[in-house]
């Protein structure tokens, strides 16, 4: 265990860093995504390994989400030069002579604390943004993927000075440890209830926070749609990960007169994804431990199970399972499910999917699946989220333009792209007036005056 001390230390060496003005320079910034990009390609193989071991993450998926983040480092390098440059404001005639300036400058010290489920990414993400705004950053993943958080803090000890940029590993403790430290800004991933808790840390020192939480993101389901690519797309999304993603669809809501054909394409797309034996599939996850196959296990009980079902402590697997018929009281549908299981809720009209989503706290995510146009703007307009996919699951997620965030319960602020670049700065307004000019209207006396500057500011 790591000591206040220790933790003081590192943050103060961090400071003096960040004072010496090195990361404001761009090009050193450029050459630290490099690095970075270096780092994960470097170490591909080492990270597909050991998302094995916590996750039984298969190959595939663990480089399409998690060694994929070098989408994001390419995108920052594509564009950092251009969110770096200060941007023209214009200014009033009141001004003149004069000239407006927004130049972003970094934070300074961050904090970025990660989530099990993606182990890599949700650290790596943000400390894109971190870097590109010119931050020195401390790293604490989750404790829960205890050797993904070993392998990544070998690769970042490797690569880059622990005064810039370092891993402290360690549990809810080392964590309250950080939080205890003043940060320029603290970046959290992971559940509302510990978001409460970071977010009143962070206000003793009244700190800045990012909060990327979870919540129940629903899927509506409308008949006019093509039954196969919509069952095809929600088994995925739901499953990849065996259902631990803060995106996937929690509970699906499917209109009545489509919902036995769905539920029969959806036990025909695990079969071919996962064959007749999901247990033996290489392309199956795993539950991260025993806590969370317990409380999964018990969220299942008493439910009318369609597909799946079947659990193993020992192997800490839960098949992919569809339940239906479910009621809005039962507990699974009081918290986010985070695992393979898809409670499905029919509707005999829209009106009552989207009473139901707008009577719980807002979710991360809204999944609708139409061929409707009018309905896409109905559903976007009626209801609230950190965002909205339609006619897919999760692939949001991976667009570097589009900004990454809950909202209400969901989260607070954004990153990916250029908003993880605003995330970790401070955008400063500079207004730079002339000295050759200094007309006397603005100064007393005041006599004679008043109808000009009602004309100035436009009455
Ligand atoms: P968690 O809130 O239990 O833990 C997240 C981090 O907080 C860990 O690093 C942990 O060490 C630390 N922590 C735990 N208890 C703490 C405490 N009392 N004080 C200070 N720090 C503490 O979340 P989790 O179980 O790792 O992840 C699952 C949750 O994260 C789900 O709700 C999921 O939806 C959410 N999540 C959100 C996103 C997103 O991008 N919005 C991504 C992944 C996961």
């Amino acid at each position: 265990m790591i000591t206040q001390i220790a933790v003081s230390d590192i943050t103060r060496n961090q400071r003096d860093f960040f004072k010496t003005g090195k990361t404001k320079d761009v090009d050193f910034r450029l050459a630290q995504l490099k690095t970075l990009r270096q780092a994960v390609v470097e170490h591909q193989t080492a990270i597909i390994e050991v998302l094995k071991t916590d996750l039984n993450k298969p190959e595939f998926e663990a480089y399409a989400t998690e060694v994929g983040v070098l989408k994001e480092i390419d995108y920052a390098i594509k564009h950092i030069k251009t969110w770096t440059k200060p941007k023209k404001a214009a200014i009033g005639i009141e001004q003149f002579p004069g000239f407006g300036r927004i130049y972003a400058e970094p934070l300074g010290v961050v904090l970025i604390i990660g989530a099990w489920n993606y182990p890599f990414q949700l650290i790596i993400s943000p400390l894109v943004g971190a870097i590109a705004a010119g931050n020195c950053a401390i790293l604490k993943p989750s404790e829960i993927a205890l050797h993904s958080s070993h392998v990544l803090a070998d690769i970042i000890q490797k690569y880059f000075d622990p005064a810039y940029i370092t891993v402290i590993e360690g549990g809810i403790e080392t964590s309250q440890q950080l939080l205890a430290e003043k940060f320029d800004h603290i970046f959290f991933t992971g559940s509302t209830a510990i978001g409460k808790i970071v977010m009143q840390a962070a206000a003793k020192h009244l700190t800045p926070v990012t909060l990327e939480l979870g919540g129940k993101s629903p899927c509506i389901v409308d008949s006019d749609i093509n039954i196969e690519y919509t069952a095809k797309r929600i088994a995925w999304g739901k499953f990849i990960n065996a259902g631990q993603t803060c995106i996937a669809p929690d509970y699906l809501l499917v209109d009545k007169t489509i919902k036995q054909d769905l539920l029969n394409s959806i036990k025909k797309c695990v079969q071919g994804f996962y064959g007749n034996k999901p247990a033996t599939s290489p392309d199956y996850g795993r539950i991260i431990n025993q806590q969370h196959f317990l409380r999964l296990v018990e969220l299942l009980k008493g439910s009318e199970i369609i597909i799946g079902g079947e659990a193993d402590l020992v192997e800490r697997y839960i098949a992919p399972t569809v339940i239906d018929n479910v009621s809005l009281a039962e507990p699974i549908m009081q918290e986010e499910i985070f695992g393979p299981i898809l409670p499905v809720i029919e509707y005999a009209d829209l009106n009552q999917a989207i009473t139901i989503i707008n009577e719980r706290p807002k979710p991360l995510a809204l999944y609708l699946f139409s061929k409707n146009k009018n309905l896409h703007q109905r559903v976007c307009r009626e209801t609230t989220s950190g965002g909205v996919c339609i006619n897919d699951c999760v692939m949001q997620v991976g667009v570097s333009s589009l900004p990454f965030g809950g909202v209400g319960e969901s989260g607070i602020g954004s990153y990916h792209g250029k908003a993880s670049f605003d995330t970790f700065s401070h955008y400063k307004s500079v207004l730079n007036r002339g000295m050759w000019l200094d007309p006397k209207f603005r100064y007393a006396p005041y006599e004679g005056k008043l109808q000009l500057l009602k004309r100035i500011i436009g009455q």
